[in-house]
């Protein structure tokens, strides 16, 4: 709007300076034509003959000649002494100009006279170098006027319309973009988060406002993956507890029944109650981690030696895995200096929940744990000869309170939630997983870890 303003002051500014300068144009010329009278008698004057070119030129005849309704001719001697004037200026008379000089001979004056509002030329005409008369040429500007008032009235009239246009076009292109997000923000205040499988469907819109109803859409479908799997989590969770909770509770009152004339009953239960507790202990603890390793940002990682944490989890193993009778083999060799990015604690618990598992699933045999390099990046891998995992079972190992059933079946104790806390924590220091059989019916898990600096050892194989 401020430009349409500006642009319509600047073609009435350029405008009315266009009609002055042709006005200043006319007059000129007709001061020309005067001039070119006076200096016809030049050659005379060179002579010597005395000519009254100041009579020839204030003669009634010229000047009427000059003169028309609207441009008036006065004709002075140049000390100002009026010589005569157009017979329309009546009884007004133009100021004499003493200004003038042969050097700046000539100037334009613009202002009100009786006549009305006017431009008036004053120029000294010289004859053969001797200034012989002021000629006064004005020009009203009562047309100029007129007409600069009808241009002006148009552009005002067409500056309103253009206006009304513009505020108009400005309302419908502001509801058109207000009226969708309006539209999206009624949506999204419905759904909260009690009807997240509500979707916007915007799909016929061909704009960004499509885009962004498509994202989301997508954000929605993230949030009711995320809120089911915590659902599933909260729902799997109590139901866990529930069960060593029920035991322990059944063996308390067995307690309060039995105790005092059952030895063998207040044994039993006081097993019992300490082997579930210590179980009930583990699986919060297992939670605590999960929640803990979910929540990446909040976990600080720094550079670390990998090998003295794979040596302090072997050595960790190395009492159950003889109780059982198993070999535990380490790495050949320890480079000693593959450095990643990580939280010591988290991947200690990462590499004994494998081998853990390894030696709980395993009767007989050998517990192996090897290490290599690939592009970057290390591999460690745990096999066993153990009771292996079926392959369509491998696909959920690593999900929380998984427990294959031929874990179930042999009543090995377990929590389900080792191998979800391996694979998160495998996930805050953006590795890979992978579980495969092995070679005689055991499993294999391999961890891959990004390096920060990487020995020169052999590839992996
Ligand atoms: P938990 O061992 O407490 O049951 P995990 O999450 O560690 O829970 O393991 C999930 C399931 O994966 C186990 O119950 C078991 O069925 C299977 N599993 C894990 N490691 C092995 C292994 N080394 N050999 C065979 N089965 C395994």
């Amino acid at each position: 709007m401020l430009s349409l303003v500006a642009f319509a002051a600047g073609v009435t500014l350029a405008f009315r300076q266009a009609l002055f300068d042709q006005t200043e144009q006319r007059i000129n010329s007709i001061a020309d034509d005067i001039q070119l009278v006076a200096q016809r008698n030049e050659p005379f004057f060179a002579l010597g003959e005395n000519i009254p070119i100041e009579l020839e030129l204030a003669n009634p005849n010229n000047l009427s000649r000059w003169a028309s309704p609207t441009v008036y001719i006065q004709i002075d001697r140049p000390d100002g002494y009026p010589l005569g004037k157009s017979q329309n200026m009546g009884g007004v008379q133009f100021p004499a100009d003493k200004d003038l000089t042969p050097a700046q001979p000539q100037a334009f004056k613009h202002g009100d006279s009786d006549l009305g509002e006017m431009i008036v030329l004053d120029r000294l005409i010289s004859v053969g170098g001797r200034p012989v008369v002021v000629v006064h040429v004005g020009e009203t500007l009562g047309l100029v006027n007129v007409t600069i008032g009808r241009v002006e009235h148009v552009v005002a009239v067409t500056l309103g319309l253009a206006l009304i246009a513009v505020v108009l076009a400005a309302i419908v292109l502001a509801r058109r973009a207000v009226n969708p997000i309006k539209e999206l923000t009624e949506a999204m205040r419905e759904i909260g988060s009690e009807h997240l499988d509500r979707r916007v469907h915007w799909e016929r819109r061909d704009d960004e406002l499509a885009l962004l109803a498509a994202t989301f859409n997508e954000m929605l479908e993230r949030l009711e993956r995320a809120f089911s799997r915590e659902r599933q989590f909260i729902a799997d969770a109590s139901h866990e507890l529930k069960t060593p909770l029920t035991v322990i509770n059944a063996h308390a009152q067995m307690l309060r029944r039995w105790a005092d004339s059952n030895e063998d009953v207040r044994k039993e239960s006081l097993e019992t109650i300490t082997s579930e507790s210590a179980y009930l202990a583990k699986m919060i603890n297992g939670m605590l981690t999960l929640a803990k390793a979910d929540s990446a940002e909040a976990i600080p990682r720094e550079p670390l030696h990998l090998d003295p944490i794979l040596a302090e989890v072997l050595s960790a193993g190395a009492a159950r895995a003889a109780e059982k009778g198993l070999a535990l083999i380490g790495p050949d060799e320890y480079a000693g200096n593959d450095v990643v990015l990580g939280d010591a604690n988290l991947l200690r618990q990462l590499f004994s929940n494998l081998v853990e598992n390894a030696i709980k699933f395993t009767e007989r045999g050998t517990v192996r744990m090897s290490r290599g390099h690939l592009d970057g990046a290390i591999a460690v891998t745990v096999t066993d000869t153990g009771i292996g995992i079926e392959p369509q079972a491998r696909e959920h190992v690593f999900e929380r309170f998984f427990r294959a059933d031929k874990s179930r079946t042999r009543q090995i104790e377990g929590t389900g939630l080792g191998l979800a806390i391996v694979a998160s924590i495998v996930r805050v220091h953006e590795g890979t997983i992978t579980v495969d059989e092995a070679p005689g019916g055991g499993s294999a898990f391999r961890v891959v870890l990004p390096l920060l600096a990487a020995s020169a050892a052999p590839e992996a194989g």
